[in-house]
């Protein structure tokens, strides 16, 4: 394991049963609180694609947005936010995903994205990757690029590569 996943393992707080019984939630506020750690990570998620050309950060809500914003910053890219269903003010298109229990939705903005945008997708946390692989497609629906998916921490054991197809997908922290 590198050096920063080791930094990152060692801020990341696991807590049991939240938000409910059987899921062990990535804690990810004592990082946001050490400047030090959080530069680094965020200079370590957008490494991978600085050279890629990318023109639009698409992050999830709401944890994606911590990491997103820097590094659309760093990359100087737009920023776009996606969002969970009634949030967006403006004209959305939306794509909807199956959860364990249940379905959610994603939308994005129509207006956010021009046909042939190189996007970077990113997130905090890569788990069932149902929530990216919505995202990835709501991208696409516009005409743009997935070039690829940047999160802080990737549960393999959950397998959320596996939903993302080919798509490229880089992490910190692989936790297996
Ligand atoms: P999934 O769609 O299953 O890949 O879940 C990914 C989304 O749910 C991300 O937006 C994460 O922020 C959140 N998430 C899933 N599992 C966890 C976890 N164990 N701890 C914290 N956040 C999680």
């Amino acid at each position: 394991m590198s050096s920063l996943a080791l930094r990152v393992q060692r801020a990341i707080r696991d807590v049991p049963d939240f938000p409910k019984p059987g899921i062990t939630f990535k804690d990810i506020t004592p990082l946001l609180a050490d400047p030090a750690l959080l530069q680094d990570v965020v200079r370590a998620m957008q490494a991978p694609f600085a050279l890629a050309e990318i023109t639009h950060v698409v992050a999830m809500e709401s944890r994606g947005f911590l990491f997103g914003v820097p590094m659309a910053l760093s990359l100087g890219a737009a920023f776009v936010p996606v969002r969970k269903p009634g949030k967006l003010p403006w004209k959305t298109a939306r794509e909807g995903y199956a959860l364990e229990y249940g379905d959610d939705a994603l939308e994005i903005h129509t207006d956010a994205l021009t046909p042939g945008a190189r996007v970077l997708l990113v997130d905090d946390v890569l788990a069932t990757g149902g929530t990216a692989a919505a995202a990835a497609r709501l991208v696409e629906r516009q005409g743009a690029l997935v070039v690829g998916l940047s999160v802080l921490m990737e549960l393999a054991f959950l397998r959320g590569r596996d939903a993302l197809g080919d798509r490229r997908v880089e992490t910190i922290w692989r936790v297996s």
